[in-house]
């Protein structure tokens, strides 16, 4: 089953009203995507309105970095999924290593986050990834298990096979040290399979595994060539308008 590849960009805490703008012109002019492929960015919160203007009418999609589960309520700083669709977003990022770390955020809440998204027609990217201690202990099945286990257990087999998943070790994320084109093959076939005793064959082959973690644009080319890699998620190198178009435009 052919799966549409997705690039997704993550700015993270990065960029303001002026320098989004002229990201996003470069990226309108930059990006030259065949149908083939999906490209979408993640901008911080507050610019979500003006960079989803700002690519009105080209192939980008625009969603945010994170989200509440409730849909409405006084949890102040807090975003709704519905608030997202409604400046139109059409994915977001749930459970990002970062909101992990320093926000404490486990995996049941991050499973309500699924359901948000789900109520409200977004796209879940849903993240996980172990540490390099984890790593370095031989951890990585397990803790790969751990996460979705527990994320996914309020979710029924039909929903789960609609998320998309994001593998980010986090040892490779920021660091400039990528998993290699076989590691993380390696994780992707696990999450697969993972996904084929939880939804059957057909669901587990519709799934998009994205891979996270220092993607570049020399060493996108090798990663996008594995059978079980269908995306990157960038974070540094989306923030440059060339190296970002490279990566979009990666060849396998
Ligand atoms: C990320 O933010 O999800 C990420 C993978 O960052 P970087 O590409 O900078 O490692």
């Amino acid at each position: 089953m052919s799966r549409i590849p997705f690039i997704v960009g993550n700015w993270k805490m990065y960029k303001n009203a002026s320098s989004a703008m002229e990201l996003c012109d470069q990226l309108r002019t930059g990006i030259r995507t065949a149908g083939d492929r999906e490209v979408g960015v993640a901008p911080p919160l507050a610019l979500l309105p003006l960079v989803q203007q700002r690519l009105e009418n080209s192939r980008i999609r625009v969603g945010g970095q994170n989200v509440h589960p409730q849909a409405e309520g006084a949890f102040t700083g807090e975003v709704s999924a519905e608030m997202l669709a409604s400046v139109g977003c059409s994915f977001v990022i749930i459970g990002h290593s970062e909101r992990r770390q320093h926000f404490n955020e486990g995996d049941s809440f991050l499973g309500a986050k699924l359901l948000a998204a789900f109520r409200a027609q977004l796209d879940p990217i849903f993240c996980l990834g172990e540490t390099l201690q984890e790593r370095e202990s031989g951890a990585t099945e397990g803790v790969i298990r751990r996460q979705l286990d527990k994320a996914l257990a309020s979710l029924t087999p039909p929903q789960a096979s609609r998320i998309i998943v994001a593998y980010e070790p986090v040892w490779a994320i920021g660091t400039g040290r990528t998993a290699t084109p076989e590691t993380a093959q390696q994780v992707h076939h696990l999450i697969r399979e993972y996904f084929r005793g939880l939804c059957g064959i057909e669901g587990a082959n519709r799934l998009r595994i994205l891979y996270g973690g220092s993607v570049k644009p020399d060493n996108v080319d090798g990663l996008m060539a594995q059978p079980d890699i269908d995306g990157t998620l960038v974070g540094g190198a989306s923030l440059n308008a060339a190296d970002f178009a490279r990566i979009v435009d990666y060849r396998t």
